[in-house]
């Protein structure tokens, strides 16, 4: 019995000492490293005077509660709609980020100059020189800068339900040319009215989609769930939400802006506005 215990404790102690002294003989040769090497100090010291800008991939996104908003507006339409705002923002970005990249190029070029790894300001006495520089070359990797160097924007389009859960989404990556190509277009205006007809189509697919499921049943409650022409009730007729001043004349989709209307009111209105837009 008791030389079945003695056994057993060995083995647990032989366990201990296997785990054990690789690790204080990896630690040994860690703090020799961060002490003495003169490679990972150049780095320090470099890194001290490179500043990168701090910027990732750009994401621009957007739930829709209403499916065939969802299907209607893609991911190029919301981000020619967002560049109407956000352009300025946008092109600092783009600026920030092609300064990183000239930086990047000076950086990698200091980094080429760094002391070769295992070089220490001290000698190493017992400890093993591959050893050492193994573990140098890992804190090198750990402390080298690497800034964003391409600029980019994700947008993402989900189409949800009110409760939250995803039912669908889409994304595109948008680069530096095709997002500079559609400020261009975007900024492209003959007084309000934009020249190219595909941003103008774009910008008017999502000031529609503006519209949630959300806000039109609550405009519905607002207007007394009737008609606000002809005073027809939702027993009686098909309602819709309509654009008060229309989009296509430069109209936005906020609750100042809409009205119910029947579906018969709002086709009328519809017909005249062409009428009026084919005349002038
Ligand atoms: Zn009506």
């Amino acid at each position: 019995m008791l030389i079945f215990l003695l056994i057993i404790s060995c083995c647990l102690l032989a366990t201990f000492i296997c785990i054990q002294v690789p690790k204080w003989n990896y630690n040994k040769h860690k703090q020799f490293v961060l002490l003495h090497s003169i490679s990972l100090k150049e780095l320090k010291l470099l890194n001290n005077e490179y500043h990168f800008y701090d910027a990732s991939t750009q994401y621009i996104q957007c739930t829709y509660d209403n499916e065939h908003s969802f299907a209607d507006i893609s991911c190029q339409d919301y981000l020619i709609y967002q560049l109407q705002y956000e352009q300025r923002k946008i092109k600092q970005q783009m600026i920030a980020i092609d300064k990183n990249r000239i930086d990047y190029e000076k950086y990698k070029n200091e980094l080429s100059n760094l002391t070769q790894c295992g070089t220490y300001s001290t000698s190493y006495d017992k400890l093993n020189l591959e050893k050492l520089i193994k573990i140098e070359k890992a804190f090198l990797q750990q402390e080298i800068k690497q800034p964003t160097t391409n600029f980019s924007i994700a947008v993402c389009l989900y189409y949800s339900t009110i409760n939250g859960s995803i039912y669908d989404r889409k994304s595109q990556v948008f680069n530096k040319n095709e997002v500079n190509n559609l400020i261009e277009r975007v900024n492209h205006k003959n007084g309000t009215f934009f020249t190219d007809n595909e941003i103008w189509n774009a910008i008017c697919r999502v000031e529609r989609g503006k519209v949630s499921n959300k806000m039109r049943f609550s405009l519905y409650q607002r207007d007394g769930y009737r008609c606000l022409k002809c005073g027809i009730s939702q027993e009686y007729a098909n309602l819709e939400i309509d654009h008060i001043v229309p989009i296509a004349k430069g109209g936005k989709s906020t609750y100042n802006n809409l009205q119910t209307l029947c579906h018969r009111c709002n086709v009328a209105k519809g017909d005249s506005i062409a009428n009026y837009l084919n005349h002038h």
